[in-house]
């Protein structure tokens, strides 16, 4: 298992550090003060903090390839009417 903190989803720094206060453990970016959730346990909190910035990753790939489908169309459209300006 590798325990190593991703970088942070937010400011895509690699500042982000483990803090341990009073309610438990969080992980917290030195850079822009993002926060994953408390957890009672350590290992928990990197988890969190890890998943949290697969799914943000995830989400903008998604978003991305749901932008690049809609630009192709675009240009398939586009395509003939640059063909009747050039003549
Ligand atoms: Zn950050």
């Amino acid at each position: 298992m590798n325990y190593s903190l991703q970088k942070c989803p937010f400011c895509f720094g690699h500042q982000a550090r483990l803090i341990d206060q009073e309610m438990g453990f969080k992980v917290e970016c030195q850079c822009c003060n993002a926060n994953g959730p408390i957890k009672e346990v350590r290992i928990e909190a990197i988890e969190s903090w890890n998943s949290l910035s697969e799914e943000i990753a995830k989400a903008c790939n998604e978003h991305a390839s749901q932008y690049a489908t809609k630009l192709k169309a675009l240009a398939q459209k586009l395509a003939p009417l640059s063909t009747r300006i050039q003549s």
